[in-house]
């Protein structure tokens, strides 16, 4: 009885992991490995960015890293967005360098924590408004909040958890 137990918690236990390497866009990605367009590296089921594999190499277990491509540059490259941030408003129109900055100094920040994390196209909407594409659900309710609690505003929020998707809508 109580070894049935175990063996079905370590069952949810290896589908909750599974799902969630899945929820970060991640397929199966051999160990350790660099991205070859950004450097991003892969080691112990996570990115970091650039840099960790030299100091892996101290590590008495480093191996020559596997070249791959990172889902991040994945996603730059076919341009499918993880995170929409629809802005508008005139506050926007009138204060656009503002509004940008404040979008790149978040995403870096971001970027501290979640290599993964990137801006991959901003879309100009007409009459004024645009359209941040992200890699990142996360980045994309981040930049939301970081609009909201720097220039006010009205923000609402629409994640579709199945898809993986997140829609911000932010207007001033
Ligand atoms: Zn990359």
């Amino acid at each position: 009885m109580r070894s049935n137990k175990r063996y079905s918690n370590q069952t949810i236990t290896k589908r909750i992991d599974h799902e969630a390497g899945r929820h970060r866009g991640e397929r199966a990605m051999p160990e350790p490995a660099v991205c070859e367009v950004c450097g991003n590296t892969y080691a112990d089921r996570r990115w970091s960015r650039p840099g960790k594999a030299v100091e892996s190499a101290k590590h008495p277990h480093f191996r020559p890293p596997h070249q791959v491509v990172c889902p991040a540059c994945e996603a730059e490259r076919s341009g499918i967005a993880s995170g929409y941030v629809h802005l508008e408003g005139h506050f926007l129109t009138e204060h656009l360098d503002e509004v940008r900055h404040l979008l790149n100094n978040e995403t870096a920040r971001a970027a501290e924590d979640n290599p993964l994390c990137r801006i991959i196209g901003i879309d100009e909407v007409a009459g004024g408004g645009m359209t941040v594409k992200t890699t990142t659900e996360h980045l994309a309710k981040r930049l939301g909040e970081a609009l909201e609690s720097a220039f006010h505003g009205k923000v609402s929020y629409d994640f579709s958890h199945e898809n993986k998707l997140a829609h911000v809508w932010w207007s001033r």
